[in-house]
């Protein structure tokens, strides 16, 4: 056995194995080299090791360890059987785990081991100082480091083990723990479930209450109404008579107070009406009759029939619309509904203007009531809308605080809104606001036809089944009188035909009879569309009142009679 350590960037040490206990030296060697080069224990026993197992098989080979400290620093250890070969190189297989690399050429191995980031020159020339005075020791001496070694990784592993030991019963306790807190996060759970379910039920049952409070009382109004409005047109009936110049003469006194009875009787009346109206709309018997509808007539209406009712000095201003508005809508409910804002504007001013303005906005109407009257006051401004409500005070003049909730109801059913801003005593504006158009309902359910003919003498009544009968009919052919219409008929074979009973130079019941006497066209189904009040029409498949058609009429008509 030779060694002897090398100048700078010559090896650190260098030695052969010439016999089987000098694989005991290599291995001691090979830690004091680690160690001096300030690796960690662990990393020593992984170089001793490494290098006893190829130590083994390589009897006879050089054994030189160097350390690279120019970049990684890195220890590197080289088995040179010099022409002897280490045949088969036995070993390498453990050394791979161990080192970071191992390079097995013919008869030349190299271990490369990572040193620590810090080692250097100066570490480098310690480490060759401390190997040079160090002497190996014998096998035996070896032997001993050995076992000190296994002793220390045995109680190292019985270290690890009873640290996993205490971590599992941690880990079991938590676990429980979780468990625990689990279990009890799960009843807390269901019990905040629990009562939520009854908080719903509790609710569910108030609202079917309210519903039903609700209806009782539509209902009560209407009743109510009803039973009033027959004495009411009495009254009224009665003293129209007495009041008839040709019934006996009255007492200028007489005449006077019955003039107040009639007013009275007349005011009654216009209350219960009201009440009428708005039980029907709540319970939703109203459907809008949409149509086609004119703005500048309907504004024109209302600034004939509105403005007697301006105070001397309120400016009454009715401005039409800038531009045409194409308007599918309720002609009777709208007017209502701008009538009863125009009138309360009317009654709550006494100077300064009543004016009303319409604009299209996002494909929407727009109609603004703009008053310079008393206001209303902030608190009261949400409570206007509700039945019954009035302000009280100086503002009360008359109504039954019924206008404004039935308006609104009104506006809802046109697929609007009803909103106002008020400043006491400044002024009120309510803007009504509208769709263009209805809104399409839920095509899914329509029926589907081919072709329909319509037939009416009047155009508009001709546009609002057109209208209707989008989403439905794939073509809509319409003709004006009965001859034209049995020529279309034969031409364009409809699957049905809508028919105005009243058309001037023709009735509509020849038609009928026309059509019955062509072959192809005696299957086809008519509809009778009608203003008067015909009940049955003999060869019609159906008649329709013409003033109350909705689509889902049109709709439920079409599915039946061509089904
Ligand atoms: P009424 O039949 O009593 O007029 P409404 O529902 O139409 O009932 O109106 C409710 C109340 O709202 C009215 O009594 C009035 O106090 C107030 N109000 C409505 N419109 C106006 C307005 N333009 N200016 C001031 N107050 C108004």
């Amino acid at each position: 056995m030779s060694e002897s350590p090398g100048p700078v960037r010559e090896p650190l040490l260098r030695m052969t194995l010439r016999e089987d206990q000098d694989v005991f030296v290599v291995r001691q060697r090979g830690r004091e080299v680690a160690a001096a080069l300030g690796m960690e224990h662990q990393d020593q026993v992984r170089v001793a090791t490494a290098l006893s197992e190829i130590g083994r098989h390589a009897i006879g080979a050089t054994v030189t360890f160097t350390a690279e400290v120019s970049g990684r620093p890195r220890l590197v250890i080289v088995v040179e059987a010099d022409g002897i070969g280490i045949s088969p190189p036995e070993g390498t297989a453990a050394a791979g785990r161990l080192m970071d690399e191992v390079h097995v050429e013919r008869d030349r191995i190299s271990l490369m081991r990572r040193l620590p980031a810090q080692v250097g020159q100066e570490r480098l020339a310690t480490a060759r100082e401390e190997l040079a005075a160090s002497r190996p020791t014998t096998a035996l001496d070896e032997l001993s480091v050995q076992n000190r070694q296994l002793v220390s990784a045995l109680e190292e592993v019985q270290a690890h083990r009873d640290e996993l030991l205490t971590l599992n019963a941690e880990l079991e306790e938590t676990n429980r723990g979780v468990m625990a807190l689990y279990t009890q996060l799960s009843e807390e759970l269901e019990q905040t479930n629990q009562g939520v379910v009854a908080l719903y039920a509790e609710l569910e049952e108030r609202s079917a209450q309210l519903r039903e409070a609700n209806e009782a009382k539509s209902r009560f109004l209407a009743n109510v109404s009803h039973e009033l409005r027959a004495p009411v047109t009495a009254i009224i009936g009665l003293t129209r008579l007495l009041l008839d110049p040709r019934s006996e003469p009255l007492t200028a006194d007489q005449t006077h107070q019955l003039d107040l009875v009639q007013g009275s009787a007349a005011d009654l009346l216009a209350r219960v009406n009201d009440l009428l109206d708005l039980a029907k709309a709540e319970s939703n018997r109203i459907e809008p009759n949409w149509a086609p509808v004119d703005l500048s007539a309907v504004f024109g209406q209302l600034r004939g029939t509105l403005r007697p009712l301006a105070k001397p000095g309120v400016r009454f201003e009715i401005a039409d619309p800038a531009e045409p508005v194409e308007l599918v809508t309720d002609e009777v409910l709208l007017t209502q509904i701008l009538r009863n804002l125009l009138t309360n504007a009317l009654k709550f001013t006494e100077a300064g203007s009543v004016a009303m303005g319409a604009l299209v906005l996002d494909g929407r109407l727009h109609i603004a009531v703009a008053d310079t009257g008393i206001g209303i006051p902030f608190a009261e401004q949400r409570r206007i809308f509700e039945e019954f409500h009035q302000v009280r005070g100086a503002h009360q003049a008359g109504g039954t605080g019924l206008g404004l909730p039935y308006a609104r109801r009104l506006a809802t059913l046109l697929g609007g809104g009803l909103s106002m801003v008020s400043e006491p005593g400044e002024g009120s504006t309510f803007t009504l606001d509208l769709p263009l158009r209805p809104a399409p309902e839920d095509d899914q359910d329509l029926p589907h036809v081919r072709a329909v003919l319509v037939v009416d003498d009047e155009a508009a009544a001709r546009q609002v089944l057109r209208e209707h009968l989008t989403g439905i009919a794939e073509h809509v052919h319409e003709a004006a009188d009965a001859r034209s219409a049995l020529a279309i008929a034969a031409r364009e074979r409809p699957s049905l035909i809508f028919l105005d009973l009243r058309m001037p130079g023709g009735d509509g019941g020849e038609l009928i009879a026309a059509l019955a006497g062509v072959p192809e066209l005696s299957g086809v189904p008519v509809v009778v569309v009608t203003g008067a009040d015909v009940g049955h029409v003999p060869g019609a498949a159906a008649v329709l009142a013409k003033p109350a058609l909705t689509r889902r009429m049109i709709a439920d008509v079409v599915a039946r009679v061509t089904a």
